[in-house]
């Protein structure tokens, strides 16, 4: 597992629309993205679910993540709130 840079509290990275982001490491009640594992290059990769989708997901019994910059207490790019 990988360490954000700025709070070091662990988090994994997936490629969200081809691009590394990090994600929270749990299951979280506001998360709304899955992350799977790419089959043969083994690589983490995350999909954003739309609002109506997130629903059927928890049914489904999949784990939904956050993006970490929404959790993250050290966070220099992300202060907007
Ligand atoms: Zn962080």
């Amino acid at each position: 597992m990988s360490t954000c840079e700025a709070c070091r509290e662990p988090i994994i990275v997936a490629l969200l629309a081809g691009k590394a982001t990090p994600f929270d490491p749990t299951d979280e009640p506001t998360g709304d993205h899955t992350i799977t594992r790419h089959p043969t290059k083994g690589h983490a990769i995350a999909v954003k679910l739309r609002p109506n989708q997130k629903p059927g997901a928890r049914r489904a019994g999949q784990r939904l993540y956050q993006l970490h910059r929404r959790s993250c207490t050290k966070a220099l790019s992300n202060r907007r709130r």
